[in-house]
């Protein structure tokens, strides 16, 4: 599998009404990569995640995963696939426990064991494994409080957990570090380094000292367009970049 796409995006691009937020994006991310897309505001990142996993259908184009064109799947239909975002606003259950939030997720991939027949000790592994993924990201004391409870930084980490119950393959995180303190974007940055090499991230994220220290590829959009995909050490300093955020051709910010 080493080497192969997990994901693939052909020429697609996304309108709302007459203005086009997503056009003609084309890139690939590698399984087992980590994959950040980087831009300004308004580069057309979080509706490029949607057209990924499913909350938004392209206008035209494709999208593949693991060589099926998904384009136009509804989302359930892509977590079984095993594609699974966290949103960059929260999409927590406020008044469960933290615990439930994770079992919760669990349920909706639907290899739980937690639903009708399955043995008693089935559940237990489930509960076990809900329990393991709040210690690893970094929740050990907080799992029978209600996640409404959870500081801002408590919360992403918690999403992360939720998304990780589902088992993706495609893990893709729109800016998880968004409102979070430096303490908390350094836990953050080890626990998605240290997540299993066989899922693959594709991360959004405006802090690029985070994007340079995590990943192995990087694309740059600006204003719903591709500009460029390389290594870390070719995006740096690139002229792709400076363009995008420095305003230095069309970009007014
Ligand atoms: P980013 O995540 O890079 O900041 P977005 O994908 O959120 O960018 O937005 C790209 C552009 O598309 C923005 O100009 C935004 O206003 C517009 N846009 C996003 N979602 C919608 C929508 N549902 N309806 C109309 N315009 C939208
Ligand atoms: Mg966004």
């Amino acid at each position: 599998m080493t080497g192969r796409d997990l994901l693939e995006l052909c020429s697609v691009s996304r309108d709302f009404g007459s203005f086009r937020a997503v056009d003609d994006v084309s890139f690939a991310v590698r399984t087992g990569s980590r994959h950040a897309v980087i831009g300004p505001n308004g580069a057309g990142k979080s509706t490029l995640f949607g057209l990924i996993s499913g909350t938004l259908v392209a206008t035209t184009g494709a999208v593949l995963v693991d060589g099926q064109d998904v384009t136009q799947l509804p989302v359930h239909r892509r977590v079984g696939l095993d594609v699974t975002t966290t949103f960059q606003h929260s999409s927590l259950f406020l008044r469960e426990t933290v615990l439930e939030n994770v079992l919760l997720a669990a349920l909706r991939r639907g290899r739980s064991g937690l639903g009708g027949l399955r043995p008693v000790r089935a559940r237990r592994a489930v509960i076990d494994r809900a329990h393991a993924l709040l210690d690893q990201v970094g929740l050990p004391a907080r799992h029978d409080v209600p996640a409404a409870a959870l500081s801002h930084g408590e919360r992403r980490q918690l999403e992360v957990a939720v998304a990780l119950a589902t088992e993706p393959r495609l893990l893709l995180l729109d800016e998880p570090a968004a409102g979070m303190s430096p303490a908390e974007t350094a836990r953050l940055t080890d626990l998605i380094a240290e997540l299993p090499g066989e899922v693959t991230v594709l991360l959004i994220e405006h802090d690029l000292d985070m994007v340079f220290e995590l990943a192995d590829m990087v694309t740059v959009m600006h204003l719903g367009r591709h500009l460029t995909t390389g290594s870390p050490d070719e995006i740096r300093g690139s002229a792709a970049v400076q363009t995008a955020y420095l305003g230095t051709t069309e970009a007014s910010s």
